[in-house]
């Protein structure tokens, strides 16, 4: 099959631009690991391009959409969050863009839950102390314990696609979960996940029954051992329930001195000096982050500072990258199999080219008849 559709991709996303090579694309690819500068994107877009391929780095906003006016037909965004693209403004141009949903669930959700592990048992000040020949007894209580996380209390803030599959997760050890998303309940998974833990119950595989339930955010914050974040990103005016520093002082203060907090979502879901101050002065017990405010994280950030280290768990923005979860081709499987097939949906015109009813499209609303 011959297409003759001009893309431009941000970033290279492997494989995946080969297969659209082979169908008569032609692609131009950012050569450099680091995002490109947006005035190349736009230039790019301007020289009349059909399609854009971006990654969350990408600002795409109503001055792309006016350099590509005329010949922009989709923006393919490689991950599920889209906070980087302007839905308003994509909406007002009416070009649809698509995400790369689902692939990543469980592969974030694993990241989110061995982050959850690594912080609370310290095992990165564990084996720090090894590598740098500090581990001079086995003692019972020095030079530190951590804290468990089989059969603790976990609240998981939204339960979309990543929050369930959490939750899937803390079955097997055991976890009493409190869930809280002021926009979608599924009744429904929670009972099934009840009746597994009633079984293993049953079946003697833990003494004490655990449980499940919808509290309120309050009431996840007050009761729980460990806290993840599994929500969009979304700003003042994008939501009836902005998550845009959901996790602030007068929130972490809710939350227990034994408790820690992971985040797997999107960095301004958290005020970053609020986080800091909060370790500092010990509100809360610990965090884990894979996600900033500004990222790359500034090497000022106050979340670098020595005094919270063994407590303060930093990673690059790394929770969905496993590698079929980043590279397959297979867009059941792969945020680059996805991506194209959401790019090639809308260039090649399939669902008889309405967009409405391509699985991909995120912005569905911009072409109902
Ligand atoms: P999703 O849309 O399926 O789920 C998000 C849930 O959050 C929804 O159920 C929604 O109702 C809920 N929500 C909205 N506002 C809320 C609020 N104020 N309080 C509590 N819940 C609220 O999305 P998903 O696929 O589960 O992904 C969630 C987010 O995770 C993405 O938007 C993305 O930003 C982030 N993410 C990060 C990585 C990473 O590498 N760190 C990877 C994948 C996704």
């Amino acid at each position: 099959m011959e297409n003759h559709f001009r893309v431009f991709a941000t970033c290279d996303i492997g494989e995946a631009i080969n297969l659209l090579r082979k169908r008569g694309y032609e692609v131009d690819v950012y050569p450099h690991p680091e995002p490109p500068p947006k005035k190349l994107i736009i230039e790019k877009v301007r020289s009349g391009i059909d399609g854009l391929i971006t990654t969350l780095r990408d600002q795409i906003d109503a001055e792309v959409f006016e350099a590509g006016k005329e010949h922009l037909k989709v923006v393919a965004q490689y991950a599920v969050g889209f906070d980087n693209i302007n839905r308003a403004d994509a909406n007002r141009y009416k070009i649809p863009f698509t995400n790369t949903a689902d692939v990543l669930t469980e592969a974030t959700a694993e990241f989110a839950f061995f982050m959850m592990g690594e912080l609370a048992r310290r095992m990165w000040t564990a084996e720090r102390l090894t590598r740098e020949n500090k581990w001079g007894y086995w003692h019972p209580y020095l030079p530190f314990l951590g804290d468990e996380v089989t059969g603790k209390t976990v609240a998981v803030i939204g339960t979309g696609r990543i929050g369930l599959a959490f939750i899937k997760k803390c079955v097997g050890f055991d976890m009493n979960m409190l869930c809280y998303d002021p926009a979608y309940q599924n009744h429904a998974f929670v009972e099934t996940i009840q009746e597994m833990l009633d079984l293993r119950h049953a079946r003697g595989l833990v003494k004490e029954k655990p449980w499940i339930k919808y509290v309120s955010f309050e009431d996840a914050l007050r009761q729980a051992d460990f806290v993840s974040v599994h929500v969009p990103l979304l700003r003042t005016g994008e939501s009836d329930t902005p998550t845009y520093h959901l996790f602030n002082e007068q929130t972490l203060r809710q939350m227990k001195s034994t408790a820690y907090l992971v985040n797997t979502s999107r960095g301004p879901v958290i005020d970053e000096s609020a986080l800091a101050r909060a370790l500092k002065e010990n509100w809360i017990a610990g965090a884990a982050l894979d996600v900033y405010e500004k990222e790359p994280l500034p090497a000022d950030s106050p979340l670098r500072d020595p005094a919270i280290e063994d407590r303060c768990r930093l990673m690059p923005h790394f929770a969905s990258a496993g590698r079929i979860t980043r590279l397959s081709i297979d867009p059941e499987k792969g945020m680059a199999g996805r991506c194209v097939q959401g790019l090639m949906d809308v260039l090649e015109g399939n669902y008889s080219g309405d967009i409405t009813k391509m699985p991909y499209a995120v912005n569905k609303e911009a072409f109902a008849k």
